[in-house]
């Protein structure tokens, strides 16, 4: 069966950039779940759903019609056929994520369709609960860290600003598949590492 590769971790700690050269070098095909995450707060965002109410937030999830694509090595979950690839990755969406992300129905769906993505091939798979919850029989985990301070500076440079420490905060304290270093997990503290160096890590500790 397909090889998962799980990276954990906190926001901003490097996993979208570690997670994708890691896929590259490996021919593998590079899951952002954060991304699947924010689609459906953007929905609820765009339906006019209080994304503080779980049951509507669950309704939602129930209803929609969606479909993952595998497009570039990498995968997409569509919505209504369009990909808001820009749209998600706005402010208000980043707030509105975390409530969305403790719906009990919401972890349950969406870890249905991460499971699914085995279709595609071996996966590289990038999230908050991938070697605690979706993969947790995987023997490639990853959890990746680094300073607030390191993680802020990283987001700054990318024009965005964000209180990571209060998301971080929520998404570690919601009692569902809560953000957590997964058991038999490598953790790497990427503070004063280029992404270079981080990938080459974790390659080298896969290719052992
Ligand atoms: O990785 P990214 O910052 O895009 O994730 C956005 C949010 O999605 C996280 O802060 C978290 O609330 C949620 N998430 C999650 N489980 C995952 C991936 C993301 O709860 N596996």
């Amino acid at each position: 069966s397909p090889i998962v590769i799980a990276i954990d971790g906190t926001s901003a700690s490097g996993k979208s950039t570690n997670a994708r050269l890691v896929a590259r070098a490996l021919g593998y095909v590079y899951v952002d779940t954060g991304a699947m995450y924010r689609t459906l707060a953007w929905y609820c965002l765009k339906l006019g759903v209080d994304v503080k109410d779980p049951e509507a937030v669950a309704r939602v999830c129930r209803r929609w019609k969606t479909e993952l694509r595998c497009v570039d090595g990498q995968v997409r979950l569509l919505v209504d056929g369009y990909y808001p690839e820009r749209e998600i990755r706005t402010a208000e969406v980043s707030a509105a994520v975390p409530y969305v992300a403790a719906v009990p129905a919401v972890r349950r769906w969406m870890k249905r369709k991460q499971r699914e993505c085995i279709r595609f091939g071996n996966l590289v798979m990038e999230g908050r609960d991938i070697g605690t919850n979706v993969f947790p029989e995987t023997e490639f985990k990853y959890y990746l860290d680094a300073s607030l301070e390191e993680r802020h500076r990283r987001r700054a440079a990318e024009g965005v600003q964000e209180d990571l420490a209060a998301r971080d905060q929520r998404d570690s304290q919601r009692k569902v598949a809560p953000l957590m270093v997964p058991l038999g997990a490598r953790v790497i503290n990427t503070s004063g590492m280029t992404p270079e160096q981080t990938s080459a890590l974790i390659l080298e500790d896969i290719r052992q």
